[in-house]
C-alpha cells in the first residue's frame, strides 16, 4: 500500500465516524460527528469529504463505506433507511466516489462490522460467527464457512427485523413485532419512558443501563425484558447458523456485564438442547470501531477472506 491510506466510514442514525489506517486493522486517526439526520445526505457527503482531506491529507487511495441498509449495492444506492428520513434512492456509493475522488465500497453497516471482528477482533480464529449492532437499530453481519455472507442483494443479516411477536410494537420498518422494536436503544428508552413515568422522561438506553446498574429495580425490570427479547432472537439465530461465536456490538452494548451476564443465561435458556451454550456470547472486541475497521477493510479489497 506504500504510504497511501484507506477511508472508513461508519454513518449511524446517531453518529457519523470517519478514520483512516491500513485495511489491515490499523486505524491511524479517527473522527466522529453527530450525524443530525434531518440535514439530508448531501450534508453527510460534505462532512465525510471534509474529514476525509483532513485526516488522510492527499494520500487517500479508496474508501469504504458502512451504511444501514436495505442498501441496492449493485447500484450503490441507499434503498431507504428507516432511522434516517430522505435518503430513498440516494446514490451514496457514486456520490462519494465524485466527491473524494478515490474508489468507494458501499457495505451494509453491520456486515462491515462483522468483517471487522472476524479480521481484526473477538472472530478472529473462527470460521462461523454472527455479529449484532444493537443501537439505534440493530444490524446484523454473517461470517459462515469463514467468508462474509453478504445476500443476493447486500442485505443479509437483517436480525433486527426477525419476528417476535405476531402483530406486537410497530417497528421503524413498517412492520410490527420485530425484535428492534423490543431491544434497540429508543426501544429501551421508550419501554422506561412508559413504565416509569414522569421519572423517565428524557431517557436513553444508557440512562435505564445506569440505573439497573445501580439496583434500580424499575430499571433492573425494562433492562430484563430487552435482554429477554435480544436473547429470544440470539438463540433463533444461533438455530439457524449455528454459529462458534455471537458478537455482540453496538451502543447498547456499551452497558457491558449488565447486558453480557444476563445474556449468557438467557440464550441458554432459549436454545434448544442440542445447541445449548455451542456458542459464546461475547462483546465486540474493537468497541465502537467494528464496522469503522470492516469497512477500511473492504476498502482495501480485504472483503472476501
Ligand atoms: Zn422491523
Amino acid at each position: 500500500m506504500g504510504d497511501g491510506l484507506v477511508l472508513g466510514v461508519d454513518l449511524g442514525g446517531t453518529k457519523l465516524a470517519v478514520g483512516v489506517g491500513d485495511g489491515a486493522g490499523g486505524l491511524r486517526a479517527r473522527r466522529t460527528l453527530p450525524t443530525r439526520p434531518e440535514r439530508g445526505p448531501e450534508a453527510i457527503v460534505a462532512d465525510v469529504v471534509r474529514l476525509a482531506r483532513s485526516l488522510a491529507r492527499g494520500r487517500l487511495l479508496a474508501a469504504g463505506v458502512g451504511c444501514p441498509g436495505p442498501l441496492d449495492l449493485e447500484a450503490g444506492r441507499v434503498l431507504a433507511l428507516p432511522n434516517l428520513p430522505g435518503w430513498e434512492g440516494f446514490p451514496l456509493r457514486d456520490r462519494l466516489t465524485e466527491a473524494l475522488g478515490v474508489p468507494v465500497v458501499l457495505a451494509n453497516d453491520a456486515t462491515a462490522g462483522a468483517l471487522g471482528e472476524y479480521r481484526f477482533g473477538a472472530g478472529r480464529g473462527c470460521t462461523d460467527l454472527i455479529y449484532l449492532a444493537v443501537g439505534t437499530g440493530i444490524g446484523g453481519g454473517i461470517v459462515a464457512g469463514g467468508r462474509l455472507v453478504s445476500g443476493g442483494r447486500g442485505n443479509a443479516g437483517e436480525f433486527g427485523h426477525l419476528t417476535l411477536v405476531p402483530d406486537g410494537r410497530p417497528c421503524a420498518c413498517g412492520r410490527a413485532g420485530c425484535l428492534e422494536a423490543y431491544a434497540s436503544g429508543p426501544a429501551i428508552a421508550r419501554l422506561a419512558r412508559e413504565r416509569l413515568g414522569r421519572r423517565a422522561r428524557g431517557v436513553t438506553a444508557a440512562w435505564v443501563a445506569r440505573r439497573a446498574a445501580g439496583g434500580d429495580p424499575d430499571a433492573l425490570a425494562v433492562w430484563g425484558e430487552a435482554m429477554d427479547a435480544l436473547a429470544r432472537g440470539i438463540a433463533s439465530l444461533i438455530h439457524c447458523l449455528d454459529p462458534q461465536l455471537v458478537v455482540v456490538g453496538g451502543g447498547v452494548a456499551a452497558a457491558g456485564p449488565l447486558m453480557f451476564d444476563r445474556l449468557a443465561s438467557l440464550v441458554s435458556r432459549y436454545t434448544m438442547a442440542t445447541f445449548r451454550d455451542t456458542a459464546e456470547v461475547v462483546p465486540a472486541a474493537l468497541g465502537a470501531e467494528s464496522a469503522l475497521l470492516g469497512a477500511m477493510a473492504l476498502a482495501a479489497g480485504r472483503g472476501h477472506p
